[in-house]
C-alpha cells in the first residue's frame, strides 16, 4: 500500500510526463512514428528548458510500458512503469552529469590518498560534475551483456548530451558501430553543435520547437507556477526555464526590477548596497550571472521600445520600459550593451561585488541622462 504523500508523487510523476507529451504534441506524435521501426539513437535537440527530457522519459517510459494507453502513452501503474518511476526498470539507464556513486567511492580513496593518477582528470572533471565519464559508458558493458530483461527495448537516456566528453562520447560511438539489438540511445541535448559530428550523424534528429505561448502558459499553471506568463516570457517561451526561473530568483528579482525601471531617479549607491545584501544572501551557486541575464533581457526589451517594436520579455513592465525608451538612444544603449558584455563575464568571478553593482548602476543610468 502506499501512503498518501507517495500516491501524490505518483500522480504528479505521470501527470508531468503526460501534460510535457500534449504540450508537444507534434514532437510526440514524431516520436511515436519511429516506434515501429525504432532506429539505434534518437537526438532530441531544442532551446534548454523545454521539457526535452521528459519528453524523452516519456518516451522511454511508452517504450517499456506492458500495459500502453492508446495515445501511445505509458499507463503508470504496470510493473514496468512502476520500476520506471522507481528508477529501477532493468532495461533502462540515464547517464547525467551527476556524480555517480562509483565515483563518490573512488574519490573517497583520493581522499585516502589511494589513487593512482591514471584518470586523475576524469576524476578532476567529474567531482565538479561538469562531465559525463567514460567509466559511466563502460558500466552500460554489463547492461549491454544480458538480453532485454523484459522482451521490450533497451534504453539509455542521456542528459545533457553535449556533456559527455570526448572519451565517452567516443565510447559510445563505438557502440553505436555495431549496435546491440532492440537497444535505443535517447540523447538530449540543449547544444547538440558540441557533439561530435560522427556521433550526431549516427542519431535520427528531432529538433523540439518552443511550445505555443499560451498553451506552455496553461501547462505552467497547471504544475502550480503563479504568474506563469511572467516567467514564461522572461524565459524566452521555455516552460521549463521558467520554473527555474522562478524557483531561484527570490530575493534580489524585484530590487532588480525596481531599480531598472527608475532610470535616471536610480539611486546608484543605495541600491548597489541593497542588492548586494540580496545577492549575498543567496546560498549556493554564485547568483551573479543569472542577475546579469536579467538585466540583459531588459536592455534587450529596452532597446526593443526604442525601436518602437513589441518587448519580449518584462511584459509585467511594459509602460514603464516604453516611459524610459523615450529618454534614451539607440547608439547609448548599443554602447552600453557592450559593456555589459564585457560585465557579464566579469560576473563569473567578481573581485568586489559591491563594486561590480555600482559600477554597472552608475553606466545603467547614465542611459537616461542628458550628455
Ligand atoms: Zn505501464
Amino acid at each position: 500500500m502506499k501512503t498518501a504523500e507517495e500516491e501524490k508523487r505518483h500522480a504528479e510523476i505521470w501527470r508531468q510526463l503526460r501534460s510535457t507529451t500534449e504540450l508537444h504534441a507534434a514532437s510526440w506524435q514524431r516520436l511515436q512514428a519511429w516506434r515501429a521501426r525504432l532506429p539505434h539513437a534518437l537526438l532530441l535537440s531544442g532551446a534548454r528548458g523545454l521539457g526535452k527530457q521528459d519528453l524523452a522519459r516519456a518516451f522511454a517510459a511508452s517504450l517499456l510500458c506492458e500495459s500502453l494507453q492508446i495515445n501511445g502513452s505509458a499507463c503508470g501503474e504496470c510493473a514496468a512503469c512502476h520500476w520506471f518511476e522507481q528508477g529501477n526498470h532493468p532495461d533502462f539507464r540515464m547517464l547525467t552529469k551527476e556524480v555517480s556513486m562509483k565515483a563518490m567511492d573512488k574519490e573517497k580513496s583520493v581522499k585516502a590518498g589511494v589513487s593512482t593518477d591514471k584518470d586523475e582528470k576524469e576524476e578532476k572533471s567529474n567531482r565538479s560534475g561538469q562531465e559525463i565519464i567514460i567509466d559511466r559508458v563502460r558500466e552500460l558493458d554489463e547492461f549491454f551483456a544480458v538480453g532485454s530483461h523484459r522482451q521490450k527495448s533497451r534504453i539509455i537516456l542521456i542528459y545533457p548530451a553535449e556533456s559527455l566528453n570526448a572519451a565517452a562520447a567516443n565510447a559510445i560511438l563505438k557502440v553505436l558501430e555495431e549496435p546491440p539489438a532492440n537497444t535505443l540511445f535517447l540523447l538530449v541535448s540543449n547544444e547538440p553543435m558540441r557533439l561530435l559530428p560522427t556521433l550526431r550523424s549516427r542519431c535520427q534528429n528531432l529538433a523540439v520547437p518552443l511550445p505555443d505561448a499560451r498553451e506552455a502558459a496553461a501547462f505552467l499553471g497547471a504544475s502550480g507556477l503563479n504568474e506563469a506568463a511572467t516567467w514564461l516570457a522572461l524565459a524566452g517561451g521555455a516552460p521549463g526555464l521558467a520554473i527555474q526561473l522562478a524557483a531561484k530568483t527570490t530575493d534580489w528579482a524585484a530590487p532588480l526590477t525596481d531599480a531598472l525601471q527608475r532610470g535616471d531617479r536610480l539611486e546608484v549607491i543605495a541600491t548597489a548596497a541593497n542588492l548586494e545584501k540580496a545577492l549575498k544572501a543567496v546560498k549556493g551557486e554564485n547568483p551573479l550571472p543569472m542577475f546579469m541575464d536579467w538585466t540583459q533581457k531588459w536592455l534587450v526589451d529596452l532597446n526593443l521600445a526604442v525601436q518602437h517594436l513589441p518587448i519580449r520579455f518584462y511584459l509585467a513592465q511594459r509602460a514603464k520600459i516604453e516611459a524610459l525608451a523615450q529618454k534614451s538612444q539607440p547608439v547609448k544603449l548599443t554602447r552600453f550593451y557592450r559593456q555589459l558584455l564585457q560585465l557579464r563575464r566579469e560576473s563569473e568571478h567578481p573581485l568586489n561585488l559591491r563594486l561590480f553593482l555600482e559600477q554597472f548602476f552608475f553606466r545603467y543610468r547614465a542611459l537616461f541622462v542628458e550628455s
